[in-house]
């Protein structure tokens, strides 16, 4: 019997993983697939639509925090992959109380449960964002983590106490760190959806300082693809990074989304700077390619695909939106 438990499994990227893995992407689908979110502002039971009629599929509303339900949950557990965590960057430069309270002790509970209930196998979902900003070449795993915003500093915290349960207790335990994902079911608050859906609706979107910061964009088939890679092969203790996909500008990328949308620059305005905003993100992935992994999407594509998907599927996009204006 295999059961796998998924926390943050109604987010962006945790549903994807979810779907995919329901559709059989990653080979035989468990006999259970229990998914554990708490439904925060960018948890949507809407991203499962597709696969909550499933017969291995079980959601269950709570919160990584709760040591009781998690030990009631991981009973019989086999794999456990943690997505949960609070995610954007800008809300925790306005405050970053959640972001402690869910990405590092939300994660310490859950390595906790995790080692009481013996189960056999783990993978933490981390980020590139947690080694700071690089101006030349990648990072590889073994590079220093310098977070620079409270978002990837509590990341940083979690990864730590990752690295801890694999030393001191022999979990079986490992991190992904991955580049910026984009794809469909994203919530409109990060970059690709909010200025898809608001170019598309006419109105202007915000580039922060001269838009020359670089971020690498994935697929975020090909983020999943390699976490189930990493479930699969990665060894105890170890991060692996995922990345390989487009390096690109902030200026570059608002370029390609107005012709995307069929817009133009009058629809941009410049904005001060983020705070701390890191300059550049660059992966190393070879650790993870000696595994087998590809990034599977070319960018052109993937991105054409999403706005795409942006745009026939305003149903899914236009209550969140008018969710955060009320
Ligand atoms: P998201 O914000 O779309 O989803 C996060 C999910 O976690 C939501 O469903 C939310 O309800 C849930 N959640 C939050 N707090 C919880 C708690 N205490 N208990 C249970 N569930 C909780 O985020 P995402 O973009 O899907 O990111 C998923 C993971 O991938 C995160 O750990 C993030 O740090 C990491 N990551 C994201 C990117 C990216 O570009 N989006 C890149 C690299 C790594």
């Amino acid at each position: 019997m295999s059961k796998i438990l998924i926390s943050g499994g109604a987010g962006f990227i945790g549903g994807n993983y979810v779907r995919r893995l329901l559709t059989g992407a990653y080979g035989p689908v468990p006999d259970e697939v229990v998914v554990l979110d708490k439904l925060t502002y960018a948890g949507n039971l809407d991203n499962l639509a597709p696969v909550t009629s499933h017969p291995s599929y079980r959601f269950v509303q709570g919160d990584i925090a709760d040591s009781a339900l998690l030990a009631t949950l991981l009973t019989d557990t086999t794999q456990v992959v943690n997505f949960a965590a609070e995610t954007h960057v800008d809300r925790s430069i306005d405050s970053s109380a959640a972001f402690v309270d869910t990405n590092v002790v939300g994660t310490q509970r859950l390595l906790e449960a995790v080692r009481q209930a013996g189960v056999p196998r783990m993978v933490h979902v981390s980020t590139d964002e947690v080694y700071g900003s690089i101006d030349e070449g990648s990072w590889t795993e073994s590079w220093p983590l310098e977070p620079n915003s409270p978002y990837a500093a509590s990341k940083a915290s979690a990864d730590l106490m990752v690295r801890a349960y694999a030393r001191t207790h022999g979990l079986n335990v490992s991190i992904t760190r991955c580049s910026n994902n984009y794809g469909p079911y994203q919530y409109p608050e990060k970059v690709i959806p909010l200025f898809v859906t608001t170019l598309l609706g006419g109105g202007s979107v915000p580039l922060y300082g001269d838009g020359l910061n670089v971020r690498d964009w994935l697929h975020v088939d090909d983020h999943c693809r390699g976490i189930s890679l990493v479930l699969d092969k990665g060894q105890p203790g170890e991060a692996y990074n995922i990345g390989g996909g487009q390096e690109l500008t902030n200026r570059q990328l608002t370029g390609l989304l107005l012709e995307a949308c069929g817009a133009d620059w009058s629809q941009v305005r410049q904005v001060p700077d983020r705070k701390g905003h890191d300059r550049r993100y660059s992966l190393d992935d070879s650790k993870l390619r000696a595994l087998g992994y590809r990034p599977g999407t070319a960018f052109t594509q993937g991105l054409a695909e999403t706005v795409a998907w942006y745009r026939d599927n305003p149903s899914w996009w236009r209550p969140l939106l008018a969710a955060a204006a009320a």
